[in-house]
């Protein structure tokens, strides 16, 4: 049964829509790296692994932001360009294949909870790790 979930930036100016065949489809981590603490302004990045495909804007065009990540990969990040919410990233190898949406602009988050952590070397002392999940010191992609 194919499952359908909508997200926005959080002025609205970006409305999206993700089409899935499956949750199965969809790989929700953390990243704990130090370029996922910046793009996030948190102590960690939230994002669900989806199909290109399976992606659509449904209202408003985001502005993108492309940079190396300083590992010779260069990351694209599509965010809102009224409010700034961040939206999407890929990088050059996921390009065609992949878009890693951010978890929070989700309308409903709770459908796609996380299934694994990257970069847990980077993890700050005091965050916990979440139980159940895989554990990666380094690589994302
Ligand atoms: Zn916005
Ligand atoms: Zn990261």
């Amino acid at each position: 049964m194919t499952i359908t979930l909508t997200g926005s930036c959080f002025c609205r100016s970006l409305e999206y829509k993700i089409t899935l065949n499956s949750v199965d489809d969809a790989r929700t981590t953390l990243c704990h790296c130090g370029n996922c603490k910046k793009a996030f302004g948190t102590n960690y990045g939230l994002t669900s692994k989806i199909p290109k495909s399976a992606f659509q804007y449904t209202k408003g065009k985001p502005k993108e932001h492309a940079m190396d990540n300083g590992g010779g990969s260069v990351v694209t990040r599509e965010f809102c360009s009224e409010c700034g919410s961040y939206i999407l990233e890929y990088g050059a190898q996921a390009k065609n294949d992949f878009r890693f949406v951010t978890l929070g602009s989700l309308d409903n988050p709770t459908a796609l909870p996380p299934k694994g952590e990257f970069f847990t070397k980077d993890r700050l002392d005091w965050m916990p790790q979440i139980p159940n999940t895989f554990q990666k010191r380094e690589i994302k992609e």
